[in-house]
């Protein structure tokens, strides 16, 4: 046996010290009990293969005490004020009898470590409030293993009692559609003065959007935030209905000046009423539920074949075979993929 597959046979059985049993963690949890969700999620983000197992048999027995909060994404640029946004926020939830979770997808702590929405003290005053729970980004390999333990991460603070949890990421790339694909609901962050190409925010963002804020509407930036409510409203009407049935709303908020954050949260409860009422509100968690276990199975069926090494080494003469003309593009693919079901 070489060294690999001792390390990992160790890894295999290695239980790091001072974890609890499933139900300690899950009793603690519904009691909620804070260090115990965080002990908790910390197991959900290891990747421990004693861990893993433990994280399975906690999500699986706190989901009957899931689902019960109001998921709403939170999307910008950076700079835009997101967690300026987030700690006005927050702090206005809490004065309405809420607790708050509040969870990240931060693409950039993928592979590389850093980060766009971590690093920084954030949301420090929100954060020592008790109906307050604040959990910086997991980081993983993929979007997916991220998204994974972020969505469980949000499970768990719904069982531990949390009602709104918020979930925030930067708006560039993919992350914001796997935000909104575990969300209710869909915050759009924007700044006056720069068109939708200088702030990076794609059609398909702007699309997913409930709700846009323009932010910063303070100071001389009054006026020209209430030229781009009425642009981006207007805009929005493009746009096909969507299937929620619910039009978005676009309204100016000055974050760092605490005005027009009461005014989302009634845009949040108006919005819930209605999908509540159209049956939409269920449609769309079940539609995400099962959404959420076939991303798993792609990922896991990608992970099977790519990290075959046969399958490697096939794809390798497969290659050479496409560049020189002797195979077709198509061919090979059927090719190899007739190989791997021979494998399975
Ligand atoms: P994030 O990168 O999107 O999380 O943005 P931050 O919340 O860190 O804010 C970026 C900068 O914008 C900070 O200097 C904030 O003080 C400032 N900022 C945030 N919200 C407002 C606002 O409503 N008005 C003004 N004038 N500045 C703001």
């Amino acid at each position: 046996m070489n060294f690999k597959w001792i390390r990992l046979l160790l890894m295999k059985n290695y239980k790091p010290k001072g974890r609890l049993s499933a139900k300690q963690y899950i009793d603690g949890i519904l009691k909620g009990d804070r260090v115990l969700l965080s002990r908790a999620i910390t197991i959900i983000e290891s990747n421990l293969e004693s861990d893993k197992i433990l994280a399975k048999e906690i999500v699986q027995n706190i989901l009957p005490n899931a689902g019960n909060s109001i998921r709403i994404g939170i999307t910008g640029v950076p700079g835009v004020g997101k967690s300026t946004f987030i700690e006005a926020f927050g702090k206005y939830l809490i004065t309405q009898g809420k607790r708050v979770a509040i969870l990240s997808i931060d693409p950039s702590s993928q592979r590389s470590k850093g980060s766009i929405l971590g690093d920084k003290t954030r949301m420090e005053e929100l954060a020592n409030l008790q109906e307050a729970y604040i959990r910086p980004s997991a980081s993983g390999d993929t979007l997916g293993g991220v998204a994974n333990k972020t969505g469980e991460t949000m499970l768990l603070c719904e069982a531990a009692g949390y009602d709104v949890v918020l979930i925030e990421t930067v708006g560039v790339g993919q992350s914001e559609t796997a935000v909104h694909g575990m969300t209710d609901f869909f915050l759009l962050l924007m700044l006056s003065g720069a068109g939708d190409e200088l702030q990076g925010i794609k059609k398909g963002i702007m699309e997913m959007a409930d709700m846009v804020v323009i932010n910063k509407a303070d100071g001389d930036n009054i006026r020209m935030s209430e030229m781009a409510r009425l642009q981006y409203q207007n805009a929005l009407h493009i746009f096909p209905q969507s299937e929620s049935g619910w039009s978005p709303v676009v309204s100016t908020a000055s974050a760092i000046k605490n005005i027009g954050i009461s005014n989302v949260w009634d845009e949040v409860l108006k919005f819930k009423h209605l999908v509540d009422e159209n049956g939409y509100f269920e449609k769309n968690r079940n539609h995400q539920q099962i959404q959420w276990m076939y991303n798993n199975i792609n990922e896991e069926l990608k992970r099977l074949f790519y990290g075959s090494k046969n399958i490697a080494d096939e794809l390798k003469n497969l290659e050479a075979d496409i560049v020189t003309s002797k195979i077709s593009p198509v061919k090979a693919a059927q090719k190899i993929i007739e190989e791997f079901k021979k494998s399975i």
